[in-house]
């Protein structure tokens, strides 16, 4: 048995845990789902963004589920309280196209690695006379750590090549240090073909030609960006699943936020946390779920016929996942 924390949060990362719940519970495995509070309306009850209760809940799950949270200037954010307790370094966001679903391109492939415990995220920032800086914190041991979690990863899931990302031309000193880390870590990896690019020609190269990249490693910020670039190729925020990944401890969320536009309305598309929700399965060892849940959601992309409005259909959240519940049985 697996125990999963869940985290609903706030606006539609409520709708979408509930749909994702719903499917997961008619999966062949036997889980164990425990509910943590974190975000605006936990800050409100309780006074703060996310108790240590959540954090230790998640630290002590096999997984945690998280939907999306709303984060007010000035509150803590619970996402990177719990990235940063759980040492979760390696941030990793699938940019993968669906046959038959309109988008940019149809015939995209990427993973986008991310290091998510310091560069420009590092949190030390300050206001002097003239306005205001902000440190970019670039450490060997964490460029180490995220180049070898990208070549491993590659490995791993057959992919053959990993662009290393960053600015090094400009940021001599800090991103020097990541690309030269991560060259170094490479030497040991001769079957996975290697390359490094500037970030503003990459966030070009993604638009012009995609096709051309596999697994893509990078620091945060630039990892953050990218990222939502990807999703835009591709079907948007409602598609777009990401992993957050420690030596011990593993959280799956949507790429996406907690949208109060549309919150309350149940027309949230669920796709993006039940992609999220998959690539659990696959951290789980469940590749066999994985792969089922997985085609299910390919099957229904390709379909187009019950889709929520971001994708062009008038279905409900709920719809969704009762189609998908019952493609499943
Ligand atoms: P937050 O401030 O919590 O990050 P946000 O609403 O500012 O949330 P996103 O959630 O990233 O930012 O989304 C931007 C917009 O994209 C939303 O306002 C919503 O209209 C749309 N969107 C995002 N996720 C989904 C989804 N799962 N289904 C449908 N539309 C979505």
């Amino acid at each position: 048995m697996y125990n999963i924390t869940v985290i609903p949060g706030d606006g539609i990362g409520i709708e979408v845990s509930n749909a994702t719940l719903y499917v997961l519970k008619s999966l062949n495995i036997d889980f164990k789902f425990t509910e943590a509070s974190a975000g605006h309306k936990c800050f409100q009850d309780t006074g703060t963004t996310i108790p240590q209760e959540t954090i230790e809940l998640s630290r002590n799950a096999d997984a945690t589920l998280f939907g999306a949270v709303t984060t007010v200037p000035g509150q803590k954010s619970a996402i990177i309280t719990l990235r940063k307790e759980l040492d979760l370094f390696a941030n990793i966001r699938p940019i993968k196209s669906y046959e038959d679903l309109s988008s940019l391109y149809d015939n995209v492939d990427m993973v986008i690695i991310r290091e998510n415990t310091e560069g420009l995220y590092s949190g030390i920032e300050e206001y002097n006379e003239e306005g205001a800086t902000a440190v970019r914190v670039i450490t060997r041991r964490a460029c180490k750590r995220i180049s070898k979690f990208a070549l491993d990863y590659s490995r791993k899931n057959n992919r053959k090549k990993v662009t290393a990302v960053h600015k090094a031309n400009v940021l001599k000193k800090t991103d020097g240090i990541f690309k030269e880390t991560f060259y170094k870590v490479a030497k040991e990896y001769p079957d996975i073909e290697v390359e490094d690019r500037y970030v503003d020609a990459m966030a070009m190269f993604m638009i012009t030609k995609p096709q051309e990249f596999d697994v893509i490693v990078t620091t945060n910020l630039f990892g953050d960006i990218l990222s939502d670039e990807g999703s835009g190729l591709v079907g948007g925020l409602g598609l777009a699943p990401s992993a957050n990944i420690g030596e011990s401890n593993a959280l799956f969320e949507p790429v996406h936020g907690s949208a109060p536009d549309i919150a309350g309305r149940n027309i949230s598309n669920p796709l993006a946390m039940l992609l999220s929700s998959v690539m659990m399965l696959d951290y789980l060892g469940e590749s066999h779920e994985a792969r089922r849940l997985e085609n299910v959601i390919i099957d229904l992309l390709k379909e187009s016929k019950i889709l929520t409005p971001d994708l062009g259909g008038s279905n409900s959240t709920m719809e969704i996942a009762s189609e998908i519940k019952k493609k499943l049985e």
